[in-house]
């Protein structure tokens, strides 16, 4: 099979779908030509010439590269104009927002068969697939490092002859993956860590890390109801929201920097940090606000800008991961090349959509012209 990895071309995308590493997977028994588009890894500081050792053919146009692909590899959805130089028969893989209807629609009509990386069931047997859970660890960590780059004290306590400095106290508010690497993170910087999430299962991850677990406390019914089948987070009732912003509040302001990663898959993220609340920190506290993307947990925060309001830094930039470019690039890789061996006979290198297979119906969006829901 011909597999195309082109540069991406949304602004600040500095991530890339394939890496030497693993071109030189795809190419190793010769099934496989891959051709990768000058300058694809130019943001994760990867030379076109590395590719080429590796076993890649490198195409100077974007034009090019699609009309001969057959699999696309990307990290973010087509924009019209890269969805217009695709083949019809193309199989396309990457994250492509399954939530928004316009653009799947439109790679639907193109005739492709379309794999949305965000819907992989999250079971076993696609942990080395998961994409999701690989970027959002480093968008975490990043989160604490931003965090950190921004605020004017120390993190871990000092002991000095100058007397003593207080170790910084962070809240994380969602202790899915990236809240829990954040946590990891704020304490190899020595912080005191406070977690918060809506599941009570991660009481005991957030603790194993040696942060202590918030708790809302929880009725039965809203304990039965808090997780969703999949394990992710339920849309909770307006009472619980209620209680939870009191004990959010209250935490924040003895907060001096909140780390933000709360999500519902497909709906806004849940507004956890009210104006009064950020009025109620200290100045010079700092929140990261990882759900930006999805409207955000706090009002006050701007996508892709840091800004200061009523003296509390608000960090909002979306693409986290893609400040970590190289390693980002290298897993993200190794997910989508775990991924398409389960498509690609061993022997043959031919492709085969098995419909049967839960994990490739799962990420499935679009196939025949028709989108699958
Ligand atoms: P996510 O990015 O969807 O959400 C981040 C966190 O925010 C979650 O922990 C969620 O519970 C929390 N949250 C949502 N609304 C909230 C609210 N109102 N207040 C406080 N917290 C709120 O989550 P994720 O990191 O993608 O993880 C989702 C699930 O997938 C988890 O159960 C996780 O354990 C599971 N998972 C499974 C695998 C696997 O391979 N088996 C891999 C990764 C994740």
């Amino acid at each position: 099979m011909h597999i195309g990895i082109p540069a991406e071309t949304r602004a600040g995308e500095t991530r890339v779908a394939a890496t030497p590493e693993t071109v030189k997977k795809y190419t190793a028994k010769g099934l496989h030509t891959v051709l990768v588009q000058t300058g694809a890894g130019a943001g994760a500081s990867i030379p076109d010439a590395a590719y080429q050792e590796a076993g890649a053919t490198i195409v100077a146009e974007a034009s090019q590269l699609y009309e001969q692909s057959q699999i696309v590899l990307k990290v973010r959805g087509p924009q019209a104009d890269e969805l217009a130089l695709m083949r019809k028969d193309a199989v396309l893989i990457g994250l492509l927002s399954p939530h928004h209807a316009e653009g799947i629609e439109a790679m639907a009509k193109h005739g492709l068969t379309g794999f949305a990386m965000e819907k992989l069931p999250r079971i076993s047997r696609a942990q080395s697939m998961d994409v999701l859970s690989s970027q959002a660890n480093i968008g975490g960590y990043k989160a604490v490092i931003m965090a950190a780059n921004v605020y004017q004290k120390f993190f871990p306590m000092l002991m000095t002859a100058a007397g003593t400095v207080k170790a910084a106290r962070v809240l994380v508010l969602g202790a899915g993956v990236a809240g829990l690497q954040a946590i990891a993170t704020a304490k190899r910087l020595g912080a005191v860590i406070e977690a918060f999430d809506v599941r009570p299962a991660v009481k005991e991850q957030v603790e194993s890390l040696g942060a202590k677990f918030v708790e809302v406390p929880l009725t039965d019914e809203e304990k039965a109801n808090a997780e969703t089948a999949g394990g992710y987070a339920a849309e909770m009732s307006e009472d619980y929201k209620r209680r939870q912003g009191e004990l959010i509040h209250e935490r924040a302001a003895a907060a001096d920097i909140i780390i933000s990663t709360a999500l519902i898959p497909g709906r806004p993220a849940p507004v956890l940090i009210k104006e009064d609340t950020v009025k109620a920190m200290k100045p010079g506290s700092v929140i990261v606000d990882m759900a930006v993307e999805a409207g955000g947990n706090c009002p006050l925060s701007e996508l892709n800008k840091t800004v200061v309001k009523h003296g509390v830094h608000l960090i909002g930039i979306a693409n986290l991961p893609g400040l970590v470019a190289t390693d980002a690039s290298a897993l993200y890789a190794r997910n989508l090349m775990n991924f398409l061996n389960l498509m690609l006979d061993a022997e043959t290198g031919a492709l085969k959509v098995d419909r049967e297979d839960e994990i490739i119906a799962g990420s499935l969006i679009c196939a025949n012209g028709e989108i699958i829901s």
